[in-house]
């Protein structure tokens, strides 16, 4: 048996006009995420860390921004794909640790139907999951209420 680490990064600007998904839960606010997906960071970091214990690439390789397929698509069923590739590596989930930095809006409240969404997602247990979010106490591009990005780690096992 073999462990992999994992790690992802994403971020997308707030824009007027869209709906805003973190962690595949529509958060209601006056602002959604600029991005040719629905800008998911928390997943979009997500499918990275997993792409990356894998060295499988990158999302965009998987799921190019040049592709009209997946124009608005939900990242949701972006990650739907991963148990497959998971599976076709032989490799399973231990767990997943990811940070959302935000100033706004307050989302402590979604964080249990993140980790019901993910993990339903995943295939995975609840347990296995972890999000938090932090503000960035008014400096750089999220303090000033530009955006949103996230960090995940994920570690997972070769069978
Ligand atoms: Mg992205």
């Amino acid at each position: 048996m073999e462990t992999k680490i994992g790690i992802g990064y994403d971020s997308h600007k707030f824009v007027e006009g869209r709906k805003l998904f973190l962690g595949g839960v529509e958060i209601p606010y006056a602002f959604g995420l600029f991005a040719h997906s629905d800008g998911d960071v928390l997943i979009h970091a997500l499918i990275d860390a997993i792409l990356g214990a894998l060295n499988l690439g990158d999302i965009g390789m998987f799921f190019p921004d040049t592709d009209p397929q997946y124009k608005d698509i939900r990242s949701t069923i972006l990650l739907q794909k991963i148990p497959d590739l998971l599976s076709e590596k032989n490799a399973e989930i231990i767990n997943i640790d990811s940070v959302l930095m935000l100033e706004a809006p307050k989302i402590s409240p979604y964080i249990a139907e993140m980790k019901d969404t993910l993990s339903q997602v995943l295939k995975i247990q609840k347990a296995q999951i972890s999000i938090k979010a932090k503000t960035n106490e008014g400096m750089g591009f999220v303090g000033k209420k530009e955006g949103i990005a996230s960090i995940v780690v994920v570690l997972i096992r070769i069978k």
